[in-house]
This record gives structure tokens, C-alpha cells and sequence, in this order.
């Protein structure tokens, strides 16, 4: 494996995808009910090692589901709320959840590659430092987004790594598993 760059070691706030990284992604849909989220192997236990290593987790995730009219902000809520009990059950944490419901062609600037949710998540915890920070994800728009911040980025991927990121994992576990010593 690749080295791993110390200033990934280093980081105290971590900022993650959500569908692809945290849960399994729904190819060519959406997650519209706590029924269709299905966590992705290994998360749980990754998201208790990252609880101790970070002193905040976010998710910042793009969802125009609701901008599609597929599922309301409520039925997300309630997607989120079950995601956070079983994670903070297993011992990991969520400081807060970002999303922008808008559709791709309303060019909104809370939509990732925008950096809209980190200036929000910025604005809320003024402490934060992006370059003590790294985004995780599974999408080019989530190491586009990262690198705009001047966070460190980490490619979650089997596929070949052409994102551009400073470091690749096949998955969350894989990733928690750096800090887990
Ligand atoms: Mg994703």
C-alpha cells in the first residue's frame, strides 16, 4: 500500500460522504426510507475507531432526492435519525449532518463539488481548520469539494484511483484501520 501522508494522520476533524462510504449505494436511485439504507461492511466498527481519533465527524452529503420530489426532508430525518442511533450504539459519533437537497441543475452552492456545507459546518465550529481536516468519499465531487477547502482527501474506491486524492481505501474500515493503534 501507498504511504500514508502524515498530515492524514494528524487530522482532527474528519468530514465523510455519506452513500458509498457510509451506507450502500443505491446505483442509478435513492435511499428514500430507513428500510433501503443498508450499512456497508465494516462501517460500524470503523465509525467507533474514527470516534476516537477525531474530535469531529461530519456528513456532507448531497441528496436531490428531495429536490426530485422521491422523498421529503422528513423521511431523510428519519433515515438520519436511525443511522446515528446505530452508530452511536457501536461507539462512534456524528458531530452533524450537511445536506443539500437541490437538484444538480439548480447549481446551488451548498451542492458538492461547491463548498457550501463545509463554509456551514466552518461557520457552526469556528475551530475547524481544513488543513487539519480530511474529506473522505467515493465520488470525484467529494475530493473536488476537499481539495477546494485545502482539506486533505482520501478516495474510497476499488476501482483504479484517478480522483486525484491524496490517499485511496477500498473502504471505511480499511481507512479507520490507519488510526486504529
Ligand atoms: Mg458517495
Amino acid at each position: 500500500m501507498e504511504l500514508v501522508p502524515t498530515e492524514i494522520t494528524k487530522c482532527k476533524y474528519l468530514f465523510l460522504d455519506r452513500d458509498g462510504v457510509i451506507n450502500v449505494r443505491i446505483i442509478g436511485g435513492y435511499v428514500t426510507c430507513k428500510e433501503e439504507f443498508a450499512f456497508i461492511d465494516g462501517v460500524l466498527d470503523a465509525m467507533s475507531i474514527l470516534a476516537k481519533h477525531f474530535d469531529y465527524i461530519f456528513l456532507i452529503t448531497n441528496q436531490q432526492g428531495i429536490g426530485k420530489g422521491l422523498m421529503t426532508e422528513d423521511a431523510l430525518a428519519e433515515i438520519h435519525k436511525y443511522m446515528i442511533d446505530e452508530i452511536e450504539s457501536h461507539g462512534g459519533k456524528m458531530t452533524k449532518i450537511y445536506y443539500c437537497p437541490y437538484l444538480a441543475s439548480e447549481h446551488h452552492p451548498d451542492r458538492k463539488p461547491d463548498i457550501g456545507m463545509g463554509l456551514k459546518a466552518k461557520h457552526d465550529f469556528p475551530e475547524i481548520d481544513f488543513k487539519e481536516s480530511v474529506m473522505v468519499g467515493d465520488g470525484i465531487t467529494d475530493i473536488v469539494f476537499g481539495k477546494r477547502l485545502e482539506m486533505n482527501t482520501v478516495y474510497i474506491g476499488s476501482d483504479e484511483d484517478d480522483s486525484g486524492a491524496d490517499y485511496c481505501c477500498s473502504n471505511l474500515k480499511e481507512f479507520a484501520d490507519l488510526f486504529n493503534h
